[in-house]
């Protein structure tokens, strides 16, 4: 890859914007299990949040592989952009399949951060990975949509205005498909009276700001539809290749924080008269972590490029949210290592960024989804399940 499509320009502003939220920040962020309202300010004045929206609507029209490197920064600065990153990609349903009316509607003030479209609504407690079995319905009522059931683990629910929800609106029996009844509603959360949506955050083992939520009797405007009646499974499938791409960029820069911390400290720490990282029991798993980054990120870029080309990358993308997940993790745990005792202590950060970047071996899609989609869809085996 050439310099130009490494975005130095724009890596080093990114840097220079994480340089006001560093360690200290984000311990207190996390000790609090606080949403860092500050660092998610200054993003988006920066405009970095609109970097995939188009410049006709106020964004700065950025390819995918520009946005990569932004979120690959933040988290390679050791900060997390889990607070905010949807707001660079969940307008991409709309932005593909909305009206030219929704698009004129959302997208400027979702460029310029004054329309939070943060919070993503698939997962249900019962359904799980298995989407299309979804049970939260949408019952058309005269000019409006009346929503009733159940999401969980909706990330930054009560830091957004707006909610990509997807729910059925044809009964599981009526289709010929289950994936085939659901809908897309972009539901505006500020006009839903509190006694229709309940909004219940979840503690996790990382600050992540995420969410059960309850609808009851929602009314939800007609025009709040995304595209037409009962595509809303393809719609969000759509949009999964750049989320694969920016949560790959995320587990990249997450490792490359661990190989840098843990290669420093193996510099420094002394212990029977000589540096730690004079053993090769301490060199070799973070040599190794980093030859499985580096693949990682060419994989990565791979499908940046091929998305930015036009193509339909599931293929690339897919395997580089496999190999950057794994990397992340295996350069999280020699990082631990090699910190010893001091690796669990709070004040060096490894602890935190280590279960931080535990979630996507499960998120936003989990490993094993991830191989049955290679093994059915790339190399031709029967689907499994
Ligand atoms: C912190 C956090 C934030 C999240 N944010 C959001 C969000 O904003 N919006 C949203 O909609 N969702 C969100 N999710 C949900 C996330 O996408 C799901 O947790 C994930 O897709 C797995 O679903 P599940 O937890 O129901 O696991 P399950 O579907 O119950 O699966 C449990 C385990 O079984 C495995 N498994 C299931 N079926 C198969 C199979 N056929 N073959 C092999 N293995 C299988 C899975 O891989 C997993 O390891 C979030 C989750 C977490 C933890």
């Amino acid at each position: 890859m050439s310099d130009q499509n490494n975005h130095e320009d724009i890596r080093e502003g990114v840097r220079k914007l994480c340089l006001d939220f560093g360690s200290g920040y984000w311990q207190r962020c996390d000790r609090d299990r606080a949403y860092p309202v500050e660092f998610v300010e200054a993003l988006t004045r920066s405009g970095y949040l609109g970097a995939l929206i188009p410049e006709q609507y106020g964004g700065v029209e950025l390819p995918i592989g520009a946005a990569a490197v932004i979120l690959e920064e933040i988290h390679r600065s050791g900060g997390n952009a889990a607070a905010c990153h949807a707001q660079m990609y969940t307008m991409g349903t709309i932005l593909r399949h909305g009206s030219a009316e929704q698009k004129a509607r959302y997208l400027p003030g979702i460029a310029d951060g004054s329309i939070r479209l943060q919070a993503f609504g698939v997962t249900e407690p019962t359904s799980g990975t298995d989407t299309s079995s979804l049970h939260t319905t949408a019952v058309r009522k005269g000019d409006r949509y009346i929503v009733n059931g159940q999401k969980i683990w909706i990330s930054r629910a009560e830091h957004s205005d707006l909610m990509l929800l997807l729910c059925r609106t044809t009964p599981i029996d009526q289709g010929r498909k289950r994936s085939e009844g659901l809908s897309v509603l972009l539901v505006d959360m500020r006009e839903i009276p509190p006694a229709h949506l309940a909004i219940r955050p979840l503690r996790t083992m990382m600050n992540h700001s995420t969410t059960e939520i309850f609808f009851e009797d929602m009314p939800v405007p007609a025009d709040a539809l995304i595209g037409e009646e009962g595509k809303g499974f393809q719609y969000i499938l759509s949009g999964m290749n750049a989320e694969r791409i920016l949560i790959a960029a995320e587990c990249i820069g997450d490792a490359k924080w661990f190989i840098d911390k843990a290669v420093s400290y193996a510099n420094d720490r002394v212990v029977f008269d000589r540096p730690i990282g004079k053993n090769q029991g301490i060199q070799f798993p973070i040599a190794k972590a980093y030859a499985r980054m580096r693949a990682a990120e060419l994989m990565l870029r791979e499908a940046a490029r091929r998305y930015d080309d036009g193509h339909n990358p599931g293929e690339e993308a897919n395997m580089a949210k496999l190999l950057a997940a794994d990397a992340s993790w295996e350069a999280a745990e020699a990082c631990l290592q090699t910190h010893g005792g001091f690796g669990f202590a709070e004040e060096f950060d490894v602890e935190r960024k280590f279960r931080e970047t535990r979630l996507y071996q499960v998120a936003p899609i989990s490993t094993n989804l991830i191989l049955s989609y290679l093994s059915e869809h790339v190399l031709g085996m029967p689907r499994s399940y």
